[in-house]
């Protein structure tokens, strides 16, 4: 099992701006109709920590990413950035960046566009400034020569690249990602999750990273938080999760030794 904890290349960029801030997730609970998508989930995630969240399809991770960011509201439990309550909070106004399973970047927008205009209409920055932080934010991600480029005339890969540096542009506190490699071929994907980590650890910033791949949650997550049917089976490091699975569920899912 790789384990990645070497940072990056580059300096640690952490300053009190972007140093992330603890998750606290505390009883959530979520209902479609009869659906229980969420039933009491309680984690706390510290800050600069990156948390994977791991389980099958339809087990509550893109439902507890919106929690977080504020595109769905829990139906009990609360959502506490630092010590303050994030219910009601419009996403807007949560210090929060989420990169989505498909992009959604702006297809009529460059590449630079498609960051400036998360900074100046989600952040607020004036546009040198919003335009600088674009170009410092691309060159970090070693896409500084898509600056110009829209996103029909990019690789899967690429696109992907873009749009994780919006969400690592906005320099938020907390960063959300929903299954951002899935579709990119598999040493891409590896490529990649390097790179995210090395970022993320680099701003210090706070991530909860959803993936239903095994591999992927031990290789990036500081801890795993195992899901199955909506609840939380167990959070742990990688080698506790692999090592003693609380649950036949986690056992079976993870591959453990009996
Ligand atoms: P995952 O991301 O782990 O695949 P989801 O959080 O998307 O899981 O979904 C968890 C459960 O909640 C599934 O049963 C899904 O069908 C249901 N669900 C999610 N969003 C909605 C919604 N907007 N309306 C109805 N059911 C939903
Ligand atoms: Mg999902």
């Amino acid at each position: 099992m790789t384990r990645i904890t070497e940072p990056a290349d580059g300096p640690a960029v952490v300053t009190a701006a972007t140093a992330g801030v603890p998750i606290e997730i505390d009883g959530l609970g979520r209902s479609f109709g009869p659906v229980h998508a969420l039933r009491d989930v309680t984690l706390t995630v510290a800050p600069g920590e990156i948390v994977a969240l791991l389980g099958p399809s339809g087990s509550g991770k893109s439902t507890l990413l919106r929690i977080c960011a504020g595109l769905e509201e829990p139906t009990s439990g609360d959502l506490r950035f630092g010590a303050v309550s994030q219910l009601g909070v419009a996403p807007h106004r949560r210090d929060v960046s989420m990169v989505f399973q498909h992009f959604a970047l702006y297809p009529h927008l460059t590449a630079l566009e498609n960051l400036t205009l998360a900074l100046r209409h989600g952040r607020g920055l004036p546009k040198a400034a919003a335009v600088a932080r674009a170009r410092e934010t691309l060159d970090m991600l070693g896409i500084g020569e898509l600056a110009a480029r829209r996103p029909a005339k990019m690789s899967g890969g690429q696109r992907q690249r873009v749009a994780i540096g919006r969400a690592l542009a906005t320099r938020a506190r907390v960063i959300l990602l929903d299954e951002p490699m899935s579709g990119l071929d598999a040493q891409l994907r590896v490529d990649l999750r390097v790179e995210i980590v090395g970022l993320l650890r680099r701003l210090g910033t706070t991530a909860l990273f959803v993936t239903h791949d095994q591999a992927e949650a031990m290789a990036v997550g500081d801890r795993v938080a195992v899901l199955s049917g909506g609840r939380l089976q167990q959070i742990g490091t990688p080698d506790e999760i692999y090592d003693r699975p609380a649950t036949r569920f986690v056992a079976a899912f993870i591959g453990s030794p009996p």
